[in-house]
Formats: C-alpha cells, structure tokens, sequence
C-alpha cells in the first residue's frame, strides 16, 4: 500500500503551527519547509531525485501572505498532493504564492512544518477508518473490516463519494447565494450522501458508478455558478480541492487517492478535534439526506433546504473553522433536520392520510409472501399496487411496521400484517420467511445463503449479487414470491396496536391533559430511536419495563421493537404505549410536547417528561442535533456515547443540556421521577 505524508507533530494542526509558534514569523528566517524528500509517496511517484524534492520558501514579513501560501498548501495537501506527488504541486503553488505575495525562496533557518513520514495507522496497514455508527469497533473506529461487514474498498469509494459530492456544493452554494439552483444536482447529492450511511450500500461498483456520475454532476455545478456569476458580472471563486479532484479511472487507483481523505489523515492535518467535530457536522447531515431522500421520492423539493444542505458541506471543505463555527453549524444542522422531518412527514399524510391508532396482525396469514422492510413508504405503496389480486400476502419488517396506520396504505386488503422485530434479528428473520424479500432502506446486513437469492434491494440499497429493483418495477420481486411456497396456513392472532402520530394523539390532547391534571398520569416517558447488536440495550427494554404504571411511554424508531409487544395495559382510558411510528416520527414527538407545553403554559423542559434516546447510526445523530437545536435539555443517550464526541464536546453538551449517558434503568428511573 502506497504511503502518505503526514506532520511530524501530529497533535499540531497547520494553523497552530504557523500562529501558535513562539518564534516570530518573517524576518526573512523563519521558513515554510516541506521535505518531500522525506515522503516516500512523493519519491514513488516522481522521476525527481530525493534530495530536489526539499523546497523551502522563506516569507516576506508579512503574516498574511503566509497564511495566505499555508492555506493553499494545506488544501491541496490534502486533497491533491498526497495521492500524486507533493512536489509537483508544491512547486505550482510555491510559485504562485510568490507571485502573489512577494513570497521569495532563500534558506530556511528552522522549518515551520515538515511533511516527512506516513501516519502510523497507514504504517499499520490500514486503509479504513470509520467510526461513523454506534457499533464501531472496540467503541474507537473500525480499521480492517467494519462491524457491519463494510470491507475497505466500499468504506474507501463512500469516502471519496462524499468528498466530490463537497465539491459539487462547494459551487452550488455559491450558485444558490447568486440566486441559480438545478434540481438535479440537489436531488443527486441528496442520494449519494444516503448510500455513504450505515447499513445502506455495500456495492463498491455501485459506488464507483456514483463516483463519476458525480464528477459530471460537479461540472454542471460548476457552469451553473459560472454562468450565475456572468449574470451578476461578478468574477467566479477560483476553487480548489473537492471542487478539482479528478479521479482515477482505475479501481485501484481510487484506493489509492482514498488515503487522502481518510480520517486519520485529516486528523494529522487539521487536529483530532475540529476534525471530530467535522465529522459530527458530517454525520448529522448524512442523517439529514436520508430524510431529504424519502421526501424527494414524494415529489417534496424546497429549494431552501437544498441550499443548506450546500452551505453545510461547503462549510466541511473550510480549511480552519473553530470549535464555535462547527458547535453552531451542528445546531444548524439540527434545525435543518427539523424542517426536513416536517417536509416528509407532511409527505406521507399527504399521499397516504394521517396515521390512525390500528391494530396490527403479528402472525402469518397462508399464502405466497412479500417481506418488506426500510423506511421507504412510496415502496411499500408500490409493491402493494402492483401485487393486487396475485394472491400474495405483503408484510412489514422492522421500520416499515407504521406503514400500517396510514389509510390509504391499510386500504390494500393485502397488507397482512408485520413480521419479526428490528433489523439486527434479520439473518434469522429472513431465512425463516417463506417469500421474497425487499430491502428499501438501512438497515440491510450481509444476506445470508439462506435467502441471498430472494432477497431485492431498491432505492440507496445495494449488495453485490443482489438484485437491485429499478424504478419502482417490482416484477423480479413479485415473480419470485410467485414462486416460493409462501405461508401453507394462517398463523396466532397476536395483534399490537400503532398509530399515535401527532394528529391521532392532539387529538386525544383533552384526555392527556385531564389524565394528568386528575394526577392519573403522573410522567411521559420518550424511549426511542434505534436499535443495535450490544447487549447494553437490554437497559431499554427494561426501562420500559420498571416505567411505573400512572406514566405514559411514547416510542418510535426501531429500538421500540425489543418492548412493543409487552401489554401495557391501558391509564385513564389511554393506551400506556402510544407507538408514535418511525424515527423521522420525533418530527411528531416534538409537535406532541410543544402542545402538551403550551397547554400546560410552560417550556417543553418543563413538563413531567424524560427523553431517553437510543442511537445506533447516522440519523439518530440529526435527530439529537435536532433536539438540542431546540434546546431540549436532560436527555439521555445510549448505549454507548458516539466516538467522534471527544470528552471536551461531551463536556460542552453536559454542560449547555445536561446530555447524558445513559446508567442503569433503575438509577435513570429514580433520577427522572424526581
Ligand atoms: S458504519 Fe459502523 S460498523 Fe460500519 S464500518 Fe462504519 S463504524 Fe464500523
Ligand atoms: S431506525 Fe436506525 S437502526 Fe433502525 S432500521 Fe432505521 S436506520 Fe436502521
């Protein structure tokens, strides 16, 4: 493996290096020394003898022409040297620097950063890092193999997927300030970020596709800004970085260029903190686009969000934001998420009517079956269409089980029921199910032979070897069900009761508010989001559990599925679980307890009610930025605390809103009911 370059101080970032040096800079001593002789990445690839590759370049006395020369080397370090070779282009940016700022070459007399040797991780022969999800390995980052099977070759193309989809913003933001947008290239960033997310696709040709596509997507990003600017008669930002990389047009070549934007590398460049919270920023809005991307199958477009959605990822290409800009753009992004959850929310009542409380089967009804499962409810409407009057039995898997509650959805007489639990249970669940199966969103894992042939991926879905449905046709799926024996007889009765979105629980507003003024009800709970593979989450099922019997639990998310068919029983003529629906649901969470506040005349931090979160990948972050954004305090979070949150963040977020990690349901439940 190819190696790269990194800084000699390592727990330096450039800028601290260049303004935090207790030298004085300029004088004509102090000097910006690049021994590229040193890289062996630099001397694999050129013909330049080692000892030509030492370039020093001595500042005139001014400290912004440095900064100026840092800021262009240091991108260009990132992104473009590493993967070539750093002297060649150190010389173009060498001169140009000195063109521009009377920078002029003379001996160095002590070297402000050196660019010598290979980062230890790539020593270690690593070419992954991601620490993305909840599971990541040892709680530190997964460097071989991810713990959802995510091999380094689709870890490596996810990463350089996002950094040119950084370049397609980085002109589409400055497009959408001159007032241009092109629908396209907002639908198509909103996409490729949703297969960078968990669980969503493990198709390293899929991926490669995308790659390019968004290559050609970033130039017609670059002319709309271009001709945006001629409108305005203003010159266009000569861009650099995420906005020029060309990528190889070998698979192994893009391995390669991958080292440049791994993590690990970037912290060595930027410091392990901003660079962290970079990925908080990140992630949040990864879990953004994927909310965005359901919305966009219903036709919803806002060009406003689009246009946040490019000020963000420009704002990750920014070589030196501070701890404050990257804090407030994660709260930016929260509220961005708000607005996104309200847009898909107010898509699927739309097309499918607001949820009603349903009860829904448990067990098989006999026939031939469909299983579907993720989040995309346009999907599940389509199968449904499509499979009228075959004789086959649609089920819902895991996130798709509030699919039940919508009208038009409960119409399909054939929308038999729900089977198994949430999408960790799948391997087992899936084998044993008597049909084909449909993957539309996260959370797909590795198929098993059990059912690899009978299993179909739609939307940001992708597994080598699976077949992926295209454009909502679902006859592959449908011809397999045909062909499968089905369910041979009608299984239990068991049924659960759904469908306690905003609508059906305002609804009842009057009851609540009498249930809890009679002191009938005495606390709500919130116990949601995902679900996950560590034994820690048992901690969930048994707060549910020791939640006395005078408190509601509202849930929503998958993590609901390791409780929702216990009884509860009922309080006050009110069911003691309201199963709010999916975790883009929090969207309906939040409008419940801002009614129940302003009809109780007090903050939403006021009232009888604990938020106990279960996060698992990419979207449960956007909704936490969400709540937070909303200044919602006391939270806790579980099972374990995100690695890309450094204990001085965490502080910060104790500290600011009381965020907490989750202990045992027995002290959490004293502690809450206090
Ligand atoms: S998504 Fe999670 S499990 Fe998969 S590689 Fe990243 S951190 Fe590891
Ligand atoms: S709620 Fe999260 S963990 Fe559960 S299926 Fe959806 S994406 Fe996966």
């Amino acid at each position: 493996m190819a190696l790269a370059c990194a800084m000699t101080t390592p727990e330096s970032t450039v800028f601290e290096k260049l303004f935090h040096d207790d030298q004085p800079i300029g004088g004509g001593g102090t000097a910006i020394w690049f021994t590229a002789a040193a890289c062996p990445l630099a001397i694999k690839h050129s013909q330049i003898e080692p000892t030509h590759k030492a370039e020093q370049i001595t500042p005139s006395s001014t400290l912004p022409a440095v900064a100026w020369a840092m800021e262009i080397i240091w991108i260009d370090i990132r992104y473009e040297c590493i993967p070539v070779c750093p002297m060649r282009n150190y010389a173009s940016i060498a001169r140009k620097a000195r063109d521009n700022c009377d920078l002029r070459r003379s001996q160095p007399s002590r070297p402000l950063l050196t660019l010598e040797v290979e980062s230890d991780f790539l020593r270690e022969g690593h070419a992954m890092f991601c620490y993305q999800c909840e599971q990541t390995s040892k709680g530190q980052g997964c460097q071989t193999i991810g713990v959802c099977g995510k091999d380094e070759t689709v870890a490596t193309l996810q990463d350089l997927l996002l950094h040119v989809v950084k370049g397609i913003s980085m002109y589409a933001h400055r497009s959408a300030k001159l007032g241009a947008a092109d629908p396209e290239v907002d639908a198509f960033i909103i996409r490729a970020i949703f297969a960078t997310l968990t669980n969503v696709n493990f198709d390293p040709g899929n991926l490669v596709g995308l790659i390019y596509q968004a290559v050609g997507v970033r130039r017609a990003a670059r002319y709309l800004y271009e001709l945006s600017c001629s409108r305005a008669q203003t010159a266009p930002a000569e861009l650099h970085g995420a906005a020029t990389w060309v990528p190889s047009t070998t698979l192994d070549g893009l391995l390669a260029q991958g080292e440049m934007v791994l993590l690990p590398v970037r912290r060595l460049i930027e410091g392990k903190e901003i660079s962290d919270l970079k990925e908080l920023v990140l992630y949040g809005i990864k879990g953004v686009a994927a909310y965005a991307a359901h919305a966009l199958e219903f036709g919803v477009v806002r060009p406003q969000i689009y246009a946040k959605f490019h000020e963000v990822l420009d704002f990750l290409t920014h070589p030196a934001p501070t701890v404050e800009e990257l804090l407030a753009m994660a709260l930016a992004v929260g509220e961005l998420n708000y607005q996104v959850m309200e847009m898909l929310d107010r898509a699927h009542i739309e097309a499918f009517g607001a949820p009603q409380p349903t009860m829904v089967r448990l067990h098989a009804i006999g026939g031939k079956a469909i299983l579907v499962s993720g989040h995309d409810l346009h999907d599940l409407y389509a199968v449904l269409d499509q499979t009228r009057g075959l004789g086959i039995q649609v089920y819902t898997h895991g996130e798709m089980l509030p699919a039940h509650s919508y009208p038009k959805l409960k119409a399909f007489s054939h929308l038999a029921g729900n089977y198994g639990g949430a999408w960790i249970d799948q391997a087992e669940e899936f084998a044993a199910f008597p049909g084909a199966i449909l993957m539309t969103s996260n959370c797909i894992q590795e198929p098993t032979k059990e059912y690899k042939g009978r299993i179909f991926t739609s939307g940001p879905v992708a597994w080598p070897g699976v077949t992926h449905i295209q454009d909502r046709d679902f006859s592959p799926l449908i011809a397999q069900a045909l062909l499968l024996p089905g369910y041979v007889e009608d299984g239990l009765d068991d049924e659960i009761l759904i469908g306690f979105g905003h609508d059906t629980v305002l609804d009842l507003a009057d009851q609540v508010i009498a249930a809890v003024k009679l002191g009938a009800v005495r606390h709500f709970f919130l116990i949601g989001g995902c679900d996950g593979a560590r034994s820690g989450r048992t901690y969930y099922s048994e707060l549910a559990e020791k939640v006395p019997d005078d408190c509601l639990i509202l849930t929503l998310g998958c993590g609901k599925f390791r409780f929702n068919k216990l009884d509860f029983g009922y309080i006050a003529g009110l069911p003691r679980l309201l199963d709010i629906g999916q975790c883009n649901d929090t969207y309906s969470a939040i409008k419940i307890a801002q009614a129940l506040a302003e009809a109780f005349q007090c903050g939403v931090n006021d009232l009888p009610l604990s938020l106990v979160l279960s996060w698992y990948e990419q979207k449960a972050i956007a909704v936490l930025l969400t709540l937070l954004h909303l200044g919602i305090r006391n939270m806790r979070i579980g099972p374990t605390l995100p690695a890309f949150l450094s204990p001085e963040v965490l502080k910060l977020l104790h500290e600011k809103f009381n965020l907490q990690a989750i202990t045992t349901a027995e002290e959490d439940l004293a502690a809450m009911l206090v």
